[in-house]
């Protein structure tokens, strides 16, 4: 059966520990790479996924107000602040 395996982390250079439980849900699941990063690295990547979204500035097709989207606003398509937004989808 499985073994508890010591993995150094490739970001922060910590040993961590591939618990033989982790191994078995691993290969459950058909992953065929073991991590490569400690949990708190795995954390941290994730939440910089999600701040890194930038948010780009557009004029609200319908007030004129400040819109925040989340997509590089193209002339060729309306683009309505949130409060626009969801008065739109109320209709
Ligand atoms: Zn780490
Ligand atoms: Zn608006």
């Amino acid at each position: 059966m499985y073994q508890d395996k010591t993995i150094i982390c490739k970001d922060c250079g910590n040993e961590f520990v591939f618990t033989a439980g982790e191994q078995e849900f691993y290969a459950e699941k058909g992953f065929e790479n073991e991590p490569t990063r400690c949990k708190e690295c795995r954390i941290a990547r994730k939440n910089n996924g999600r701040e890194k979204r930038e948010l780009h500035t557009a004029v609200c097709a319908e007030c004129g107000g400040e819109a925040k989207v989340p997509f590089i606003p193209r002339d060729d398509r309306p683009v309505y602040c949130s409060e626009c937004f969801s008065k739109k989808n109320e209709l």
